[in-house]
């Protein structure tokens, strides 16, 4: 590096750790390149609820070149990164070729089939934007079929849905799913016997929530069997077809829509060197966030696992701190000093299973009920980016809460193609 040279760190991915990074630098005054292959940021954890017509899909995404305007230093490109170069410092896409001093990989997490046969083909993963308005058209178009045929059978399969996987994206979505059915739906098709429908929500092991205490997970369990979803633990499932989802004991759930939670696996971009790999292809680094062999490049956020006695769940609370963290250490490093490990400060979890229920752990403690709810429609509200989409967000929660639904249920084309 020339002494004259400003050094330029370009930060691949613009999700919570990405977006944290940049502000920080940027705030700094560092020359700063975020690059994404969205031109804006997304909010995923209310994505389940675009998916159950909740909210609308504009509220929980915000547009980068206005979340950077008072960031002079901070540009944007739209970008697919499909290559870093380590040795020459480049990073490539389709059309673009990129230099960077400093480099971070915050590209998050993708969909993992498991293995399971015809599961990428036939099911509908639920990891990014255009997912969540994908499950949104397929729940509105079949009961939109169903209202069309009299055959009682015909009108069982399109109307079950079958949730692979009950961690918390499931789990939310099958409570939020079955709402939508026996509230909103009920009025929109007053000649559909709406008892016809089904939510199933499949779980390969004998709890749900398997990271949180399992006080936690039975309350779960026995709250949506109340509410009306079909929890089936034990079920690991072993096929798809355009037809039905087969399970290891051989049964199987004729089914027109399976909607499939049940893994993910870091969304590294090919390297010209090869990285070292932990569970779920995620790029270990050391604990001051950096590349092992590579000091001028941070993984950050899903993409990466910390070497710590710390156990990481991948939330967006590690992914923020994460970016945080990476930042202040190139800011270390740009003076001669050492980068420092990463400390993470644990906030608590929290997860939304129906309208009034929630259920989380915050140090110790385990919460359940209205509490654990309420608190979840606080904290992420705060964190939602941008005045309006928080406005917006409040009044469809309002709605939702007191008339039973919340944005329209307009069957509406998918605004991008991923990956
Ligand atoms: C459905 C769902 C619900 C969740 N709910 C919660 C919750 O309630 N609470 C919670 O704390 N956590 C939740 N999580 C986890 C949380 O969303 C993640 O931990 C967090 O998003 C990780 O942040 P990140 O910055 O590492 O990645 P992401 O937020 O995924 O961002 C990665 C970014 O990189 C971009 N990108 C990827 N590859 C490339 C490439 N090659 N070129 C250019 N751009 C690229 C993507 O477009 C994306 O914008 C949920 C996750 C899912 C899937």
């Amino acid at each position: 590096m020339k002494p004259s040279h400003k050094p330029k760190v370009v930060i691949i991915g613009a999700g919570f750790a990405g977006v944290e990074a940049a502000k920080k630098l940027g705030k700094h005054g560092v020359n700063v390149l975020l690059i994404d292959r969205h031109n804006y940021h997304t909010f995923i954890p209310m994505l389940y609820q675009v998916a159950t017509a909740v909210l609308y899909p504009h509220q929980v995404i915000y547009p980068l070149r206005s979340l950077f305007r008072g960031f002079p230093t901070v540009n944007f490109l739209q970008a697919n990164v499909n290559k870093v170069d380590f040795d020459h410092q480049i990073i490539y896409s389709a059309d673009v070729a990129i230099d960077y001093d400093y480099l971070v990989i915050a590209t998050g997490s993708q969909s993992q089939f498991l293995g399971v046969t015809g599961a990428p083909e036939n099911s509908l993963p639920m990891r990014t934007l255009t997912d969540a308005i994908a499950i949104r058209n397929q729940v509105l178009s079949n009961f939109e079929k169903a209202a069309k045929v009299t055959d009682e059978k015909e009108i069982i399969r399109l109307l079950t849905f079958v949730i692979v996987g009950g961690g918390a994206t499931g789990i939310e979505l099958a409570g939020s799913l079955n709402e939508l059915i026996h509230n909103a739906f009920k009025k929109d098709y007053p000649n559909l016997n709406s008892n016809l429908a089904r939510v199933m929500l499949l779980q390969s092991g004998e709890q749900l929530f398997p990271s949180y205490p399992q006080k936690l997970g039975n309350y779960t369990e026995k709250y949506l069997r109340r509410q009306g979803v079909k929890v089936h633990l034990n079920s690991k499932v072993s096929k798809v077809t355009p037809e039905a989802v087969y399970l290891e004991d051989n049964t199987s759930i004729f089914a027109d829509t399976v909607i499939w939670t049940a893994g993910v696996l870091a969304a590294t971009p090919e390297t010209n060197r090869s990285v070292k790999t932990a569970a779920k292809d995620k790029v270990i680094v050391e604990q001051t966030l950096q590349l092992c062999g590579h000091k001028n490049v941070y993984g950050v956020g899903d993409v990466s696992y910390v070497d710590t006695k710390e156990k990481f769940n991948g939330v967006a609370q590690e992914a923020i701190q994460q970016g945080k963290t990476a930042a202040d250490n190139i800011l270390r490093q740009m003076k001669g000093r050492s980068p420092e490990p990463f400390d993470y400060f644990n906030k608590g979890r929290l997860a939304i299973i129906g309208k009034h229920a929630g259920v989380g752990k915050i140090d110790k403690f385990a919460i359940k009920g209205f509490l654990a709810w309420f608190l979840w429609l606080e904290v992420h509200l705060l964190y939602l980016p941008g005045i309006r989409n928080r406005l917006g967000v409040l009044f469809n929660w309002l709605k939702y809460y007191f008339l039973g639904e919340g944005a329209s249920r307009i069957i509406i084309s998918t605004v991008n193609s991923e990956q």
